[in-house]
């Protein structure tokens, strides 16, 4: 549950701590505004992914279903600045499927949480193979982070990129290379 008391005590000293004045005008409603805005941007921990892959259709194709190019924003765990970019998911269905429009709802749970991009490209696959009980799931996540490219090592641009496999995607490499080649 997010408090919002505590986050406007924790902004008035993070402001005071970098040597700001909390009283000036600009300033005045800050640590309110980030208190309501967390809200919005982690509202991730109130969500279960069931929620969304708890609806599913019978179907007897089992054919690749791949929802590629969903817009995601996180948050770096070790920074708390954003990482943000594509999410591409790709399962093989085993009778069943969710609405496509909850693959990007499933992401989105995820992701607004405080997050490393292993970690949430992971969780992605591992929701659908519990919910979908899917033959196999491959993620692939590609994203800037601003702790790379504002601080550090200041590479504009530059995107990491995290794939996992779950199931059949593991062993077969031809099922891995169809989904690279739908993404391209
Ligand atoms: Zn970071």
């Amino acid at each position: 549950m997010i408090d919002q008391e505590k986050i406007k005590q924790a902004v008035q000293l993070l402001l005071e701590g970098i040597g700001e004045d909390i009283t000036r005008e600009g300033l005045v409603e800050t640590p309110d505004r980030i208190a309501r805005m967390y809200e919005e941007v982690y509202s991730g921990y109130e969500e279960d992914a069931g929620i969304h892959l708890g609806k599913v259709f019978h179907v007897n194709n089992n054919e690749m279903v791949v929802e590629k190019d969903i817009t995601f924003y996180s948050t770096c765990e070790h920074h708390l600045l954003p990482f943000y970019g594509k999410v591409h998911i790709a399962y093989i269905p085993d009778g069943k499927v969710a609405g496509l429009s909850k693959l990007a709802r499933t992401a989105e749970v995820y992701a607004k949480r405080l997050q490393l991009q292993e970690q949430l490209t992971g969780q992605i696959a591992d929701a659908l193979m519990e919910h979908l009980q899917p033959k196999g799931v491959m993620v692939m996540i590609e994203a800037e982070h601003m702790c790379m490219t504002m601080r550090g090592i200041k590479k504009p641009g530059s995107q990491t990129v995290t794939i996992v496999k779950r199931g059949i995607f593991q062993d077969n490499k031809d099922l891995s290379d169809t989904f690279f080649q739908m993404i391209r």
